[in-house]
């Protein structure tokens, strides 16, 4: 009698579109996709990787993983491969972003939008001289300190003009540590 295994099934299926394997005795998280993932035998699967210290990323596809726990739109994976290689953003910002903060991703006409907490950003595609690579949504501040969001976007000033300049500011931006008791 044939018996399958739950990642025979776990592999095979094209519906899926996220998915992680960890190894049951290293602990290793493999990105589903992963040369390795089709000889682990005994693992656990998760959809989604949540932080934590005793994480250990499989060195040969990191990267991948990391991408892909951020991304909402995994059919434009290659898009966001070649934008995250073609501006030298690195391993260690994109886990950061997407496993450490969370962080949701997903390609629109005019950019990669983030989701960041409540924040809503936008890498822009197309950046005219002069102008800031970066976006974020619209607030106002209230008398007591606290914001509302509110439509639209502004240009977002940063050091140097760059995707991993942007990416390190989404990541530090935090509302009330920056302008919650002082401003
Ligand atoms: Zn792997």
């Amino acid at each position: 009698m044939e018996e399958n295994l739950w990642w025979e099934d776990f592999l095979n299926s094209q519906e899926t579109e996220d998915g992680f394997i960890i190894t049951e005795r290293s602990g290793i998280l493999h990105d589903r996709d992963c040369f390795y993932a089709d000889r682990i035998r005994h693992g656990n699967r998760t959809d989604m990787i949540r932080p934590s210290a005793g994480l250990r990323f499989c060195r040969y596809c990191q990267r991948k993983a990391a991408i892909r726990n951020g991304i909402t739109d995994y059919g434009n994976y290659k898009i966001y491969e070649k934008y995250f290689d073609q501006n030298q953003v690195s391993t260690d910002l994109l886990i950061r972003l997407f496993v450490e903060k969370g962080a949701e991703a997903t390609i629109f006409a005019d950019g990669i939008h983030i989701v960041c907490g409540e924040d809503k950003w936008k890498l822009k595609w197309n950046c005219k001289k002069g102008r800031s690579i970066l976006k974020h949504n619209n607030y106002v501040r209230s008398a007591a300190g606290s914001r509302y969001i509110t439509k639209g976007y502004h240009e977002q000033r940063i050091r140097r003009n760059t995707v991993p300049e942007a990416i390190c500011y989404i990541i530090a931006y935090d509302y009330e540590a920056y302008h919650g008791e002082t401003n």
